[in-house]
């Protein structure tokens, strides 16, 4: 009798997710490979900060699951609730149980609504963090559309890690692109948790040929540690005083989705810690856990990180379901900022396993050059679109 085809279950439909189960089903088209996502579609956060800036439709950040469907992977449309080990089933928010041979979580982030008093979930429909794609982010763009000229717009971003190292720097360089149209007279300041930041120095750069005297950037040390928010007032106090905004963006401390905490497989950081080959659980045998949820050494928390995750993790998970040992792998990671519509700059990164961790391979990545012409941060600007385009195609398409 032909034995069953084993079965794959991958918790989550974003980036890493939606790029597991795609990977397994091409790695080995037996497997029975179940997508649980509660979603009938995907809102991507990456270029989402120009739809902030009014230089994007939201439209263009939407992706179904029909493609993986017509794959043979199957849509599960509910949320995972819980999961039981012993059994090997994740237990789907209606009670549901599916059984699985090998589990894949992929939730994302959790915001945390315990780490920055004042800040809670209410406070999030005064002081939008936009940290999740969606009707935060057009919350946010009304907010910057109904500000007078001459407001101050503060951005609040917290301490390593978190969801897209560069990503607050691109959205404060987008914001003033929006206001330099519109409302010349505002300001932008960023309030940091910590002393220094991705591509800072090119940003800086940036900053003083596209936006002079428009952003403020204040590091830690120098009182840029957000210690409280009074949502009320738009009020963000620091150590060293207080700062009124017209409009407040508070990317809140993160964690790993909530699944992660529940199932079991989130530490006391709140985070996953994995295997740097398998991507399998340190804490839960037989589950895997890739994208922002999972952490393990340097690699920054990107979906070109989940996507790559991904692929080694659906490999692996192929050679442990037929008793072989994966390989060692190298991934790669490159971040795309837009600091305006005809001006990009790029990090790269490769990293493999070292001392039981994904480590930076040393002298493989590196940044856009500080001294780039114009015509280079122009293609990097074409470069940052047309990666977005086909990692969704990749993952979705
Ligand atoms: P997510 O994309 O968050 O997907 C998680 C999925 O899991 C969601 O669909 C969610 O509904 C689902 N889920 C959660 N819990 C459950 C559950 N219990 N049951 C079932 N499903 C569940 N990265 C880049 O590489 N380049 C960029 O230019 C870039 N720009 C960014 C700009 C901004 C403003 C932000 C906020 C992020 C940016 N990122 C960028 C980062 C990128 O968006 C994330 O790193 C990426 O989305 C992580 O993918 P993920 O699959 O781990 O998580």
């Amino acid at each position: 009798m032909a034995q069953a085809a084993p079965r794959v279950v991958v918790v989550g439909g974003g980036f890493a997710g939606a790029s597991a189960a795609r990977a397994l089903k091409r790695e080995d088209p037996r497997l029975a490979v179940a997508l649980i996502e509660p979603n009938a579609h995907y809102t991507a956060c990456p270029l989402s900060n120009a739809v902030i800036a009014g230089l994007r439709d939201m439209k263009a950040q939407h992706f179904g699951y029909a493609g993986l469907e017509r794959e043979g992977i199957v849509h599960v449309p509910q949320a995972a609730a819980r999961v039981e080990a012993e059994r090997r089933e994740v237990i789907l928010a209606d009670g549901t149980p599916i059984g699985y041979d090998r589990l894949i979580v992929a939730p994302g982030i959790e915001l945390r609504f315990d780490a920055l008093p004042g800040y809670d979930a209410a406070a999030v429909e005064l002081l939008p963090h936009a940290w999740k794609a969606g009707e935060q982010t057009l919350l946010l763009r009304r907010q910057l559309e109904a500000m007078e000229d001459g407001g101050l717009v503060v951005i609040s971003v917290p301490a390593n890690p978190f969801r897209c190292p560069p990503g607050p720097y691109e959205r404060a360089s987008l914001i003033a692109n929006y206001l330099q149209r519109h409302k010349p007279r505002s300001k932008v300041l960023i309030l940091d948790r910590k002393d220094a930041f991705s591509k800072q120095r090119l940003f800086e750069a940036g900053w003083t040929a596209l936006y002079p005297g428009m952003i403020e950037w204040v590091g830690e040390s120098s009182g840029g540690g957000v210690t409280e928010v009074d949502a009320a007032t738009r009020t963000l106090r620091t150590e060293f005083g207080e700062h009124r905004a017209a409009v407040a963006n508070v990317i809140p401390p993160q964690r790993a989705g909530a699944i992660a905490a529940v199932a079991g497989i989130a530490d006391a950081t709140g985070w996953c810690p994995v295997d740097p080959v398998t991507f399998e659980s340190r804490l839960v045998p037989n589950i895997h856990v890739i994208g922002d949820a999972a952490i393990g050494g340097a690699m920054p928390k990107s979906a070109f990180t989940a996507n790559a995750q991904a692929k080694v993790c659906a490999g692996a998970v192929v050679a442990l379901l037929r008793g072989e040992k994966p390989g060692e792998p190298k991934l790669i990671n490159t971040c795309y900022s837009l600091l305006a519509p005809d001006y990009g700059i790029s990090i790269a990164g490769v990293y493999s396993p070292r001392d039981d961790l994904l480590a930076e391979v040393e002298g493989a990545g590196g940044t856009s050059p500080l001294d780039a012409p114009p015509a280079v941060r122009a293609e990097e600007a074409v470069y940052g679109e047309a990666w977005f385009d086909t990692i969704t195609a990749e993952a979705f398409g």
